[in-house]
């Protein structure tokens, strides 16, 4: 039977990865030693680290101001790690979008930073993505937008104008998965277990200017330390960062951001097409506010949704729950998953409806 892994994160990664991975697994390159075996300040490592950071460079077209962080504790530790270094005794003005934001929001508070949500969809259970204010107030810190909401299965189209307020996003579930400027940020973090590579590493992209503005005083929490010491102050995720090094070759591969968005359109595109033709299946979420990556749909009867995933399970489709704040289904289709699942989704959902619907 063929698997088809739809889970959240960690996701399913490139075959032609994980197949460069084990036949490098025993000996890297003539070294004798496996990735995993590998000093961090070997220059093995170092070539590989320097080759992560160029391609993705390279992938985002991430301006020379810029640096790239490869650190450790998950998308979570930077909820304490953005208003630590930014807020500096300013304000931080959050977007709430979901789950994830609220989580952001109350990192920025239990470190007593003063917080004002500036825009929230939790009217509507966070089903689309809210406008801003016209007017943002220009002292503040930061903008925290989440630009893709897993759970929900929202992502935001464009990158609201801000003016001069850098915005900060999590792009945990769409990064090298849309079309977003790298220069309508300050900083952008990610975990790595979506797009990326294995769980273990996060990816923090931060405008240069934005460093070193205050005393931070554990040293794994300042990027500051972390810029200057490439990445390498203590010993960094490294297997992690071989395979994301090896994602990024493959998305190149892949013709690029622009190659491989354009495949997530499709793959995307084709289900919500069936969602919305189907008489059983829909989604929650409001159309223009619709993520590529987490697409969710509910049949509107949870007990129904309960036999769908169960069938879904034994036919093969892994980790199709929708997480268990919301109910329903929920399809993660990031860059990795295969056109080809899609399809056989759509033609199981068929089937499925011409059972019970
Ligand atoms: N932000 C978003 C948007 C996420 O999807 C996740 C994980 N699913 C997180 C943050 C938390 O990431 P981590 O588990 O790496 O801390």
């Amino acid at each position: 039977m063929t698997i088809y892994n739809f889970s959240a994160g960690p996701a399913v990664l490139p075959k032609a990865v994980l197949e460069k991975a084990q036949s490098e697994l025993l000996d890297y390159k003539g070294s004798g030693m496996s990735v995993m075996e590998l000093s961090h300040r070997s220059s093995w490592f170092e070539a590989i680290i320097q080759d992560a950071e160029q391609l993705l460079r390279e992938l985002m077209a991430i301006p020379d101001h810029y640096q790239v962080l490869f650190l450790q504790g998950g998308a979570s530790l930077q909820f304490t790690m953005v208003p630590m270094n930014l807020a500096q005794g300013k304000k931080a003005l959050y977007v709430n979008t979901g789950s994830w934001s609220k989580k952001a929001i109350s990192g920025a508070k239990a470190l007593g930073v003063e917080v004002e949500v500036i825009a929230s969809s939790e009217d509507k259970q966070f089903t689309y993505i809210p406008e801003l204010p016209e007017t943002i107030d220009q002292e503040a810190a930061y903008v925290h937008i989440t630009t893709n909401n897993t759970i929900e299965g929202t992502a935001f189209a464009k990158i609201p104008d801000c003016g001069a307020v850098p915005i900060v996003a999590d792009m945990s579930s769409n990064i090298l998965a849309n079309d977003y400027k790298v220069e309508d940020f300050g900083l952008i973090y990610a975990g790595a277990q979506k797009n990326i590579g294995p769980a273990g590493l996060t990816v923090v992209i931060v405008r240069e200017d934005l460093l070193g503005q205050t005393e931070i005083a554990a040293p794994m929490l300042d990027y500051k330390l972390q810029a200057d010491n490439h990445s390498l102050y203590n010993t960094p995720p490294t297997f992690a960062i071989y395979i994301a090094k090896l994602v990024f070759e493959w998305v190149k591969e892949q013709g690029g951001v622009a190659g491989i968005t354009e495949q997530d359109r499709v793959k995307a595109g084709r289900l919500y097409q069936a969602i919305e033709e189907s008489g059983l299946f829909q989604s929650p979420v409001e159309k223009d506010s619709r993520s590529l990556t987490n697409v969710p749909f509910i049949t509107g009867d949870a007990e129904l949704d309960k036999q769908f995933n169960a069938e879904a399970l034994a036919a093969g489709f892994e980790n199709l729950k929708g997480h268990r704040s919301v109910g329903g289904m929920r399809a993660s289709l990031y860059n990795a998953f295969p056109i080809e699942g899609v399809d056989a989704l759509i033609a199981f959902m068929k089937k499925f409806e011409q059972d019970n619907g």
